[in-house]
């Protein structure tokens, strides 16, 4: 068994979820590092149930790169697995558990790689930097960038986020932001329909509104060809409302998330939505005073990641993999959130998405090795610059 694989044995056996305290999978990979001498740092939360880990390794100069992952995983309810998704069970040249692609195999052969980081004479350091949340709206990124910018003097400068892309350099990801809105109507009998105002009624009409801005924005020529699909999406998940037939709803709540491609901004498009949400109440609120719509954001928008290919780290990544063709992800990672922070950031990690978040998630061993000699690379590549 590789170190690798013994590791991601180990990461795999701590079941925490996107939004559960991850103390205990922080206290083992404490462990690891402490056992080889390595100092580290760590970021809270505000309950302090929840923490990140980030560490330097090598030379306290400027440059370098920060390897980022998650330590939570998706649950595994519902789902039809095979083996105990939380024991890491090989069959057939893969490895089979929850987190094995989504990412926590990244993680290990991150952490495999730091006796070789020791014993390499680093010319520029190597900052690991694991957070915990992310598949809840990815809340622990903003943080551990801030908390990377705020413990070292000197400035990392690259960023490579290691979700599964069965190693490909991805530069661009859309944003994603979720909403809740509540509509705040009048009760009544449903022949006075005129004169209550329903809920459900008004609801119906944004959720329409939603739909038509999205048509709209394709319309305008808000597209982009590197995404799938190539214009930003609004999308009603939940709506709940209503009594009865012959009652006016006086309460109707829908949930719709907004995924973003780079040139199309979150708050630019909230905002239009709550222009129209105001015209709507000041003309409702003649007939009932109470009216009030509400949209509150279900987490902080995730910001999208649009790397240029004129970015030092672009051919950076080309070199690592020895792929030239730069991808781009549907799937929402903290990558946006690491290039906001001042960070020229890619997404690259080993294992493929498509196993991701499913019953009988795995990573071939071929791409753990792959991923730990990507990291090796990395090292290498580190003592020349
Ligand atoms: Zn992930």
């Amino acid at each position: 068994m590789t170190l690798t694989h013994s590791i991601l044995q180990n990461l795999i056996s701590y079941p925490i979820l996107g939004g559960q305290s991850n103390i205990e999978i922080i206290q083992y990979i404490k462990k690891y590092l402490h056992n080889l001498g390595v100092g580290y740092h760590l970021a809270y939360n505000d309950e302090k149930t929840k923490v990140a880990l980030h560490c330097r390794i090598g030379p306290a100069v400027d440059g370098g790169v920060i390897l980022s992952g998650h330590t939570d995983v998706v649950p595994v309810e519902g789902q039809a697995w095979d083996t105990d998704p939380f024991e890491l069970v090989e069959k057939g040249g893969k490895l089979y558990a929850r987190g094995s692609a989504d990412m926590k195999g990244f993680l290990a052969c991150c952490l495999a790689n730091v006796p070789n980081m020791l014993a390499a004479n680093l010319q520029k350091p190597i900052y690991l930097a694991f957070s915990f949340d992310e598949e809840v709206g990815c809340l622990g990124g903003p943080m551990l960038a801030e908390a990377i910018k705020n413990t070292y003097t000197e400035k990392p400068k690259y960023a490579i986020i290691g979700e599964p892309t069965l190693l490909q350099p991805v530069v661009g990801q859309k944003g994603i932001a979720v909403f809740e809105t509540v509509v705040n109507g009048s009760a009544g009998h449903s022949s006075g329909i005129k004169k209550e105002v329903s809920a459900i009624h008004e609801a119906a009409r944004l959720i329409l509104w939603l739909e038509n801005k999205m048509d709209e924005l394709i319309a305008a020529g808000h597209t982009d060809g590197r995404f799938d699909p190539n214009h930003s999406s609004i999308h009603i998940g939940i709506v709940e409302g209503g009594v009865a037939h012959n009652i006016v709803a006086d309460k109707c709540r829908f949930c719709w998330d907004l995924r973003t491609i780079p040139r199309d901004k979150t708050a630019y498009i909230l905002a239009d939505f709550e222009a129209y949400c105001s015209e709507r109440t000041q003309i409702l609120q003649k007939r009932f005073s109470d009216f009030v719509i509400q949209t509150t954001p279900h987490h902080p928008p995730v910001p999208p990641l649009d790397t240029p290919e004129e970015l030092s780290i672009v051919p950076l990544i080309r070199e690592l993999t020895g792929v030239d063709k730069l991808q781009t992800v549907a799937f929402a990672a903290e990558a946006g959130q690491f290039s906001e922070g001042g960070f020229e950031a890619v997404i690259c990690g080993p294992g493929s998405i498509t196993q991701a978040h499913r019953a009988n998630e795995f990573i071939s061993c071929e791409q753990l090795d792959k991923g730990t000699e990507f990291i090796q690379r990395l090292v290498d590549r580190m003592c020349k610059e």
